[in-house]
């Protein structure tokens, strides 16, 4: 054998293992098609927004019971699911706050996310599922309405930071009382765990900074 043949062999051979490498990568993956799911890194936007305003998005947090991206079906089923928030549990009842001053585009319910509402804040869009309360309609506006908690939220409402939007329930599809949020920015999925995390790093700071100036 020449050298240039033995070259032909080892670079065709690298090539089956290189395919081979990547088929099974694709079928290992979780098929992109079922979510066009596109992140955004939130330290790009965070250049343009201060997140010291912002409202953590739940009373008497307990644990982050399960995070943004791909995990395993929670059906149990072999496939891969794409899980488009972040769920955090909390008791029961618990009020569930608006995490940035915006304006209401959706109420809905009946769906896997349950009982919620979408807010949208200039470029992001907020959504909180599995609330207590339904949705109902009068004179052609729907309203997200929780008369125990004493709630009642118009589609095209302005909403405050802060505000209580809901309570933490368990409608939808759900094992156990909690809130899940999801964020998108401009249009895309962004995980709010590392929103939450530039938020307590900036309030942190402004937070030292200001019992500097008192002192
Ligand atoms: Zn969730």
């Amino acid at each position: 054998m020449t050298k240039r043949q033995q070259r032909v062999i080892l670079s065709g051979a690298r090539l089956l293992i290189l395919g081979f490498f990547f088929g099974s990568l694709i079928t290992l993956l979780p098929k992109p098609e079922i979510v066009r799911a596109k992140e955004v890194q939130p330290k790009k936007v965070a250049r343009v927004n201060s997140w010291q305003a912002a409202s953590f998005p739940v009373e008497n947090f307990q644990a982050y019971t399960s995070g943004f991206g791909y995990r395993p079906s929670a059906t149990g089923a072999s496939d891969w699911e794409f899980h488009g928030g972040l769920d955090m549990a909390a008791p029961q009842g618990s009020y569930i706050r608006n995490w940035w001053v915006g304006t209401v585009i959706k109420v809905g319910a009946g769906d896997a996310c349950g009982s919620h509402i979408v807010i949208r804040s200039g470029e992001w869009e907020h959504t909180y599922c599995h609330m207590e309360g339904n949705v109902e309609t009068a004179s052609g506006r729907r309203y997200f309405i929780d008369r125990a908690g004493g709630i009642l939220i118009a589609e095209g409402q302005q909403i405050p930071t802060g505000a209580r939007i809901g309570r933490v329930g368990m409608t939808g599809r759900t094992t156990g009382p909690h809130l899940h949020w999801g964020l998108k920015y401009s249009n895309n999925y962004v995980d709010p765990a590392l929103v939450l995390q530039a938020m307590f790093t900036q309030q942190k700071v402004s937070n030292r900074a200001n019992s500097r100036v008192r002192r």
